[in-house]
């Protein structure tokens, strides 16, 4: 169906989301620096990560959470629409980002060399905004990926275990943004009874064969009191790294949390600093100006191989 006079789909255009199906591609502000020949996300100091090679996308903006500190244009959880089978969206999604790329080659500013890297996208970023395990054909996508020799990185909520028992992408996100169901119900706004599933979620990842990471988001006032209480979640997915980031206080999300609700990265790091030390892990990296900290395991190097 023709879905293109949807309210909802003209605002997200206008916000610069390129909808393909019920999924999107958007160029984040890290190709656009980079590009430029300036700084590149904090993904690149991390795990080496090209900002200017890197596809942000996602297979579905639909979500079965409504975080406090979502930055969706979106409040109602569900859009509606179709999902592509995942040659048709990789292809499309591949086609607009080199029509987002073709406006940068009349800009005195860009870097001809980067714009020609650019060209050759080497990861795909399935992190841009929705679930995407409410995605049926996640695990063909990711795969359709390593086949055409890109990396990848999948961020998901956790509420679906059984997508992620069969997914293998290069390195696989799960958000966990509070240590206890309460704290959970007060931030995520789930749809449905979904605590249990990512505590299912947090065991698959432990015997996962793909690099895992346990992302948390700093939220000043609502979930970081107390490092201890992740530790306990975090032993039983024993991932390869934690990620420790602030809060921004951007998009749809200012109508939910205040800018006190952001924590400074001062704060970012005393908190990372003590989950590091119970945890036995590794205070490996930080950057500043995107108030996140890198905690590693000892086993794994931080950077990631080519396909
Ligand atoms: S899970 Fe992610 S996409 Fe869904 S509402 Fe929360 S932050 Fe937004």
């Amino acid at each position: 169906m023709d879905r293109r006079g949807d309210p909802t789909r003209i605002m997200l255009a206008k916000q610069g989301y390129h909808l393909i199906g019920l999924g999107a591609v958007k160029p984040c502000l890290w190709l656009n620096r980079s590009l430029r020949g300036e700084d590149q996300c904090y993904k690149h100091y991390f795990y080496g990560i090209s900002s200017h090679r890197c596809v942000q996308m996602t297979p579905t903006l639909q979500c079965n959470h409504l975080c406090l500190h979502c930055w969706r244009p979106i409040d109602d959880s569900m859009i509606l629409g179709d999902f592509l089978e995942p040659r048709e969206l990789l292809d499309a999604i591949l086609n607009e980002q080199q029509r987002i790329l073709s406006g940068y080659g009349g800009s005195e500013k860009t870097d001809l060399m980067k714009l020609r890297e650019a060209r050759k996208p080497s990861h795909i970023a399935i992190s841009l905004m929705g679930e995407p395990t409410l995605y049926p054909y996640l695990k063909e996508l990711v795969d359709e990926i390593r086949n055409r020799r890109m990396t990848s990185f999948v961020v998901t909520n956790g509420t679906k275990p059984e997508v992620l028992q069969i997914i293998r992408p290069t390195q696989l996100y799960l958000s966990l943004n509070a240590p206890t169901e309460n704290v959970y119900m007060r931030i995520a706004n789930p749809l449905g009874k979904l605590w249990g599933k990512i505590l299912e979620s947090l065991i698959v990842l432990k015997d996962h064969p793909s690099r895992t990471v346990v992302r948390i988001t700093l939220i000043r006032n609502l979930n970081m009191e107390d490092p201890l209480e992740y530790a306990e979640l975090l032993e039983k997915a024993e991932p390869n790294f934690v990620e420790v980031k602030a809060y921004m206080h951007l998009g749809r999300s200012r109508k939910r949390l205040g800018r006190e609700n952001m924590p400074s990265h001062n704060e970012v790091m005393t908190f990372a600093e003590k989950l590091a030390h119970t945890m036995d892990y590794e205070l490996s990296s930080h950057v500043p100006i995107s108030r996140v900290a890198l905690l590693s395991s000892k086993e794994r190097t931080n950077a990631i191989d080519s396909v």
